[in-house]
């Protein structure tokens, strides 16, 4: 093996699940340039460390990370709402880009199909 993907070695080391601090359920590794882009206000000196993805619709915390002294962020956090925390419409199917379920629908129910896939 070279060394070309040492850049990663100090997260690559971390479990690929952990229980959430809040709640208990299995969550999985997130990529840290997920929670950059989705985290409304990043606290300054975020530690370079594995983020987890709670996505239990009963729990308030959305990433938490394998260091314990690092910040935890929650629904209200972040800049998009996280589908698997919603119950109702419109449940943001993929938030990177805004697309809701309702606007699939609304779309497919006006032209016959679909153009966000
Ligand atoms: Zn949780």
């Amino acid at each position: 093996m070279s060394d070309c993907c040492s850049v990663n070695a100090n997260t690559e080391a971390a479990p690929a699940v952990m229980t959430c601090p809040v709640n208990g359920a299995r969550s999985k590794q997130v990529d840290m340039l997920t929670v950059k882009s989705l985290v409304r206000q990043l606290p300054l000196g975020m530690p370079n460390t594995q983020y987890y993805f709670c996505d239990s619709s009963d729990c308030a915390v959305v990433y938490f990370a394998l260091d314990a002294e690092a910040p935890r962020f929650r629904r209200e956090d972040l800049v998009a709402r996280v589908g698997a925390k919603e119950t109702e419409d419109p449940i943001p199917i993929c938030y990177c880009f805004g697309f809701t379920r309702q606007d699939i629908w609304d779309e497919i129910r006006s032209t016959g199909k679909s153009t966000v896939a």
